[in-house]
């Protein structure tokens, strides 16, 4: 399957300065957002990007990428662990990290925290493939609040699990989503989700042309609302056979 990707990252309107970070390769597509101040979260969601990143070599089978992708997602866990006790000035940063593995048809998703993936079919519409660690999005998988709910609320994005703050963090691993030609895969930060809802998000990724297109539309739709936080967007548009 050939797979047309590209990524953004901006700081926004508010924020002193960009805390998130993105991965964009051949076959792995990953997104990072730092938790911390100053520049602290910045360099949480570098360090913790780097093994992901470094999967994506044109030798390893697809097989050898979806077996790694866990391992690398804690090898980051443990760099920014190791950093931050290193550097008292940097102690308690953290970030999310949303990684994707796409070959063989499939999505293989790990990720912690509230950077989201989705997928777009086209007929079907947009599913998110993520859940978000964070209580309200706990809470909302309990049954106890109502996705409509959980979109507007004051503490939605306080995180109940992040990379960075634990030895022993755990990470979730989904079940491989099928992709088929036409469909498009985004993965995102917050900063595009608290503003841009849902259903923007679809119109925007079923309108643009291609993965450039679909990641300048998100960026201006989260500027035009204001923007008040970092953010970052990927976009995978499969084509071919
Ligand atoms: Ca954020």
């Amino acid at each position: 399957m050939e797979l047309a990707v590209h990524g953004v990252t901006h700081q926004g309107l508010v924020r002193p300065a960009n805390e998130d970070h993105f991965v964009c390769g051949a076959r792995v597509l990953a997104v990072g957002d730092g938790l911390g101040g100053h520049v602290a979260g910045d360099v949480a969601s570098r360090l913790a990007l780097e093994p992901v990143a470094a999967l994506d070599t044109p030798e390893a089978t697809c097989a050898e990428l979806v077996s790694a992708l866990p391992d690398a997602v804690r090898a980051g866990n443990e760099a920014v662990l190791a950093d931050a006790t290193a550097n008292p000035a940097r102690r308690g940063m953290g970030t999310t990290v949303t990684a994707a593995v796409v070959c063989d048809g499939n999505v293989h998703l790990a990720h912690v925290g509230d950077s989201r993936a989705y997928r777009l079919r086209p007929g079907e519409g947009l599913r998110q493939l993520t859940m978000d660690h964070t209580p309200v999005g706990e809470a909302v998988r309990a049954g106890l609040l109502d996705p409509e709910e959980a979109a507007g609320h004051p503490s939605g994005s306080v995180l109940s699990r992040a990379i960075g703050l634990e030895p022993d963090v755990e990470i979730d691993v989904l079940e491989p989503v099928p992709l088929e030609p036409g469909d498009r895969l985004l993965l995102c930060s917050d900063g595009l989700t608290a503003v841009v809802a849902d259903a923007g998000i679809a119109r925007l990724l079923a309108d643009a042309d291609g993965p450039v297109q679909a990641c300048e539309a998100l960026v201006d739709a989260t500027l035009a609302a204001g923007a008040p936080d970092n953010v970052t967007v990927v976009v995978a548009v499969a084509a071919g056979g």
